[in-house]
């Protein structure tokens, strides 16, 4: 039999990983393994080693592993009718009823539903469509999008730029030119002059500095807003108290389009559908991935609101078809893997169980890291948590970034058998498990946690 070993050696001689030191990888100096399975929030390694996801993958795989009933739905319908391209109006069953059920479930002013793989290439779509949108409205300067610093919208040239992490910018000479990013909805991170504001000022001030952009640009050039409902690879931040609502009043006063980022928060991770309906975010256009299909196939979606697409169809009265497809827009397998996954949501009730279990896992973080002596904040909402870890939490210092004390820590968790994520930019402890987590499960993270920051300590 092949052992763990033999299989990571080969990988390290073939394969071109994401996000990895490829050089020591490829060498041997970078850890490597190779995932067999997994059950429930447990995954397993080629040698049989169990772990607790707590991240759900990349905070996807939010009903859990090992559903045959999805594993079967895929089945079948590949049995029927695995692939039919759907350009010019061709479609299959399960896309027409997966439709539907994203237009109910994202509720009134939404049309329609665009398909393809990736958050990426969704929010790709995004941005053709904000450009289309005013060209058929005979605004053509008014092109730019606005994004956050931290935020996370992808990988792409175009995606990547809407990305604020300095990572995914650095050496790929981005962001593109008609990209901007303004503050952060970080109430921790506040600079020295925000020290004194409460979080409703906070967001009042972030707002007015949106507003200053839009002002400095010239909003005849500003087309649109990009932002998740709670930022997520930038830190799990849930947003200051009265944030959405203070920059939809800028977005509106200068026509500038909103489009949210559902990707992690969209079905049901924060304990509601979407979570624009959390916040009372009242978008144009949606982005959807990861918990459409919870990774049993790669699956993206577009939700166009009325607005906007009525302005499409009047486009394409003019133009001529739409110049836009995937090969795999609309693929049957992906919508069937997420019907079946949405039929679970439904019927488990797992939104509910990430708005109660989640509540129980923020105060159990609470409850054990909220006077730890190294833990400057404690956060999240539904089943999103972090940790963020302070040389000073009175005085919010930050650890000198050559300790890694993030990295460590996501290192002693995973001697715990947790995995965790170490938050791409700053000392961030990242938790997002399977909405299927349970009360006793959630003990069993924070039990596992806590022997891993008191080993770092
Ligand atoms: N948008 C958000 C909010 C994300 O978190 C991600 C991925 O983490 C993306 C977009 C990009 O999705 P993908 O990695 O599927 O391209």
């Amino acid at each position: 039999m092949t052992t763990h070993q033999e299989l990571i050696d080969r990988d390290r001689k073939v394969t071109f990983h994401a996000s990895t030191h490829l050089r020591d990888f490829a060498h041997g100096d970078a850890p490597g393994r190779v995932i067999t399975g997994g059950k429930g929030i447990h995954i397993i390694d080629k040698d049989g080693r169990e772990f607790i996801d707590g991240f759900a993958g990349l905070y996807c795989v939010n009903i859990g592993y090992g559903r045959t009933e999805v594993a079967e739905a895929i089945y079948q319908q590949a049995l029927e009718m695995s692939y039919y391209h759907t350009y010019v109006g061709h479609s299959n069953e399960p896309q027409i009823a997966l439709s539907e059920k994203i237009l109910e479930l994202a509720g009134p002013g939404m049309s329609k539903v665009y398909y393809g793989m990736s958050g990426s290439d969704a929010n790709e779509t995004q941005l053709k469509i904000v450009r289309y949108y005013n060209n058929v409205l005979g605004r053509p300067q008014k092109k730019k999008v606005i994004a956050r610093m931290r935020g996370y919208h992808g990988s792409g040239i175009a995606s990547g730029s809407l990305t604020g992490l300095k990572a995914f910018h650095d050496h790929f000479d981005l962001p593109i030119d008609t990209i901007r990013h303004t503050e952060a909805p970080y109430y921790y991170h506040r600079a020295a002059e925000q020290a004194g504001m409460t979080e409703r000022e906070f967001s009042a001030y972030c707002a007015g500095k949106l507003e200053e952009m839009i002002l400095a640009e010239g909003p005849e050039t500003v087309a649109a807003f990009i932002g998740e409902p709670v930022l997520g690879t930038g830190g799990i931040v849930p947003p200051p108290e009265g944030y959405w609502e203070a920059i939809q009043a800028v977005l509106a006063r200068y026509d500038v389009l909103l489009i949210a980022d559902e990707v992690v928060c969209g079905f049901g991770r924060i304990g509601a559908d979407f979570g624009s309906h959390h916040y009372g975010i009242k978008p144009d256009l949606i982005t959807v991935a990861k918990g459409l299909t919870s990774a049993y196939q790669p699956l993206s979606g577009v939700i166009v609101g009325d607005r906007v697409w009525r302005v499409l169809e009047q486009g394409t009265g003019e133009y001529g078809p739409i110049g836009h497809g995937w090969t795999y827009s609309g693929h049957a397998l992906g919508c069937a893997a997420g019907l079946a996954n949405l039929a679970i949501i439904e019927r488990e009730g797992l939104t509910a169980n990430a708005a109660e279990t989640g509540a129980y896992l923020q105060r159990q973080m609470q409850a054990a890291f909220g006077d730890h002596p190294i833990v400057g904040q404690v956060r999240g909402v539904g089943m999103l948590a972090a940790l963020e870890f302070s040389a000073d939490p009175a005085r919010r210092r930050h650890f000198d970034p050559s300790l890694k004390v993030g990295p460590r820590m996501a290192a002693a968790a995973l001697e715990e058998n947790l995995i965790a994520r170490a938050m791409p930019q700053g000392d961030i402890l990242g938790f997002a498990p399977p909405l299927t987590t349970t009360r006793g499960e959630v003990d069993e993270i924070v039990a596992r946690t806590k022997r891993a920051v008191d080993k770092v300590t």
